[in-house]
């Protein structure tokens, strides 16, 4: 996305804290509201940015909005909301045992690993002795 429309944003010219204080979000909501011309623009670039964050990892006050009102416009655009950064660490979700990945993971971490990640690991190995890929695994 194009982002020169960031450089009309007001908020750049103020104190950032105003967006991110409880006591001053009404203040931030109307400058937002009232005098930012690129409202639209950041209200889009912001949900981008958000993707997939639960309601309460959606810090501050950002194109006039909340993040709980943020995170109601994503829902109603279909989004799913994940589990709140922390319940599952950031990133994509963990791999279930019995898959490659879970096995490499248990590896990385030092934890000891069950029977279904030995063999699905052992079968990938494998595969990739026989195909050299384990693309599909
Ligand atoms: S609408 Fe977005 S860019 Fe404009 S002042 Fe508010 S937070 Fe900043
Ligand atoms: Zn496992």
């Amino acid at each position: 996305m194009d982002r020169d429309w960031e450089l009309l944003a007001i908020c750049r010219h103020e104190d950032p804290d105003i967006w991110f204080s409880k006591r001053t979000c009404t203040l931030a909501k109307k400058i937002c509201l009232n005098q930012c011309p690129v409202r639209e623009e950041c209200l889009e670039a912001t949900l981008l940015r958000e993707q997939g964050l639960a309601r309460t990892d959606r810090a501050g006050i950002a194109a006039g909005l909340t993040g709980a009102q943020r995170a109601a416009i994503a829902k109603d655009r279909g989004e799913k909301p994940k589990l709140p950064v922390g319940s599952r660490g950031p990133g994509r979700p963990l791999a279930r045992c019995g898959t490659r990945s879970a096995y490499q993971r248990h590896m990385r971490l030092g934890e000891p690993v069950d029977d279904a990640c030995r063999a699905a690991n052992a079968a990938a190995s494998k595969d990739y002795a026989t195909t050299g890929t384990t693309v599909g695994r």
